[in-house]
């Protein structure tokens, strides 16, 4: 999403968010921050589906795939599921009326989390496909249903799958698992990456806080990927944390309130 569209949204948002207080007075700077901080966030939530929606343009520009139809509706498929999600954020962007993070009220409905999980793991496949990493899954959850915001939990769970293919050396091998505990449905997200520091565990989920990666090089993002993790799962009355290892990987675990 170019930046210009990012700046014309974040107009709307101000006019949307301050046309009936217009006799509230905000400071430039204010304004600035809340420009600079919406911009990042939402540059990070359309850096998934974009890489999602090149590769598969680039799988259907291979002549040996170009003839097989099944392939071609595959990766089709595959550009609008992503075109969509993006629609959806912008959508619930624009909707949004009001930019503080604690008033926003984002709506949620039933879903079935195992099935959640492996729609959201469908996000990403293409990207790990192209890392040559794979996704084991372990649905053990059978009292499954809790109350999710379609958009804002897949950008959830996308924003850990995609930080476990990036924080990694090696072929990304990742392991999801569900499980119930008491009234819980408890997510398990295990990764094979560079791992991080205790120290880092316990400031990951703040805001701008990115750990120095060794010799993995050249790792872009802002460190707002895991803080608005933690915004929205708190937001679904769960509980979010991490477990990890330098060297051996990650462990995200977010715990979710079972509907019944
Ligand atoms: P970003 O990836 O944009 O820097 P995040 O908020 O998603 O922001 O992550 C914050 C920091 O936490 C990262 O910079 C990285 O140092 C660390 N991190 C996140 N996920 C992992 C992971 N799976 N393995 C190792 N380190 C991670």
């Amino acid at each position: 999403m170019p930046m210009t569209i990012l700046s014309l949204l974040f107009t709307l948002i101000i006019i949307i968010t301050y046309s009936s207080a217009l006799k509230q007075l905000i400071t430039q700077k204010q304004i600035s921050e809340i420009k600079t901080d919406f911009i990042n966030n939402m540059t990070h939530e359309f850096k998934t589906p974009i890489a999602t929606i090149n590769l598969a343009l680039d799988a259907i520009k291979n002549p040996k795939i170009i003839d097989d139809k099944e392939k071609v509706q595959k990766y089709l498929q595959m550009i609008k599921d992503e075109n969509k999600r993006m629609h959806a954020q912008v959508e619930n962007v624009l909707r949004i009326s009001k930019l503080e993070r604690n008033e926003l009220e984002i709506k949620k409905e039933p879903h079935q989390i195992n099935d959640f999980i492996q729609e959201a793991i469908d996000h990403v496949s293409l990207i790990l496909e192209d890392r040559g990493g794979e996704v084991q899954t372990h649905f053990n959850a059978t009292r499954n249903t809790v109350l999710l915001n379609d958009v804002h939990f897949t950008n959830v769970l996308v924003n850990i799958l995609d930080n476990a293919m990036k924080y990694s050396m090696e072929k990304p091998v990742i392991t999801i698992s569900t499980e119930n505990i008491k009234d819980f449905v408890v997510i398990k997200i295990q990764d094979n990456g560079i791992g991080m520091s205790k120290a880092a565990q316990k400031k990951v989920f703040e805001k701008f806080f990115r750990e120095h990666t060794g010799d993995l090089h050249n790792v872009k993002g802002h460190g707002l990927g895991l803080a608005y993790v933690k915004q929205i799962v708190d937001d679904h009355n769960g509980q979010v944390f991490v477990e990890s290892e330098k060297g051996k990987g990650s462990t995200f675990i977010i715990k979710l309130p079972l509907i019944n």
